[in-house]
């Protein structure tokens, strides 16, 4: 088997680079013919994807996190040396490692495991168009107040891990404004005054949310949880249950279900495709249904 290994040193905040070794020993031991990709900068894992001789290659191995997964999986889809997509691996040594977890895959040894072992199955992604521009998400977007602490957590996360998550949440839930947003699922349209409008291809975010405890990854539809305005101490309450799933009883929590979205808000919202910060409101969002063969355990 042919390998082409994109790894981020600076994932799981120098994790990455910790476990590389090791990994690379574990399948050449194996006798796998692995080429490695070391990332230098921002995008340079989606940049090494793309121009990957596909027709060359039996697997293209993500090593890292969400970021480095959602790098690769939009280099994949602006690859196009071949018609069909090569199939995807993740071995998650990241900070967060969402969808890995929806693979059924906690730790790196998983991610490992499950290229040992083969078995793959064919997922949904979510094409987004941001500013003319065409991305591809794998877990979820949104906008307003998951995607600021996102922003937040993302520049304290060197300093203090995934505590950061918890801390920028706490700091934005105080400062944030409530957006009046329109909403388009499948053509119906919907408004409201929220804090949060967020698109989920799978169950996890962060790594260790159960934001959308409902989505299913092969189902061709993403849920969009939105959450209308409420006084920040009922705000503090709802934060907490996130983690488990227990947030879907809020009252101003609502959940649509669709195959495409046009989301609009009253002033530009930056956006969190897949935990990293890019893109800006209004969006336009379509699930690709089993658009991508990944490797699962
Ligand atoms: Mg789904």
């Amino acid at each position: 088997m042919n390998i082409q290994l994109i790894y981020n040193p600076n994932s799981g905040g120098g994790r990455g680079d910790k476990l590389y070794p090791l990994i690379l020993k574990a399948l050449r031991d194996k006798g796998y013919a692995v080429t490695p990709y070391r990332t230098l900068y921002c995008f340079h894992a989606a940049e090494i994807a793309k121009h990957i001789d596909v027709n060359a290659c039996d697997l293209i191995l993500a090593v890292g996190g969400d970021g480095t997964a959602h790098e690769v999986l939009n280099g994949i889809m602006q690859n196009t040396s071949s018609k069909e997509h090569p199939l995807m691996g993740v071995i998650p040594v990241g900070t967060g490692n969402s969808f890995s977890v929806d693979l059924n895959m906690k730790k790196w040894e998983d991610g490992l495991k499950a290229v040992f072992q083969g078995k793959s199955r064919r997922v949904d992604i979510l094409e987004f168009i941001t500013e003319g521009d065409k991305y591809y998400s794998i877990n979820a977007i949104g906008f307003g107040l998951v995607a600021d602490v996102t922003d937040l957590g993302n520049k304290m996360k060197k300093f203090i891990g995934k505590t950061a998550y918890t801390v920028g949440a706490v700091i934005e839930i105080m400062r944030f404004k409530p957006q009046k947003t329109k909403l388009e699922v499948d053509g119906k349209l919907y408004e409201y005054n929220g804090v949060f409008t967020n698109f989920s291809n799978s169950v996890w975010i962060g790594g260790n949310m159960k934001f959308s405890p409902n989505s299913i990854i092969d189902d061709g539809l993403a849920e969009c949880l939105v959450l209308e305005d409420l006084p920040k101490k009922d705000l503090l309450k709802v934060f907490p249950k996130v983690f488990k799933g227990n947030h879907l009883t809020v009252p101003q929590l609502s959940v649509y279900k669709g195959k495409h979205f046009k989301v609009w808000s009253d002033s530009q919202k930056i956006c969190n495709p897949d935990g990293e910060i890019f893109g800006v409101t209004p969006l336009e969002l379509t699930v690709l249904q089993k658009e991508i063969k990944m490797l699962t355990l």
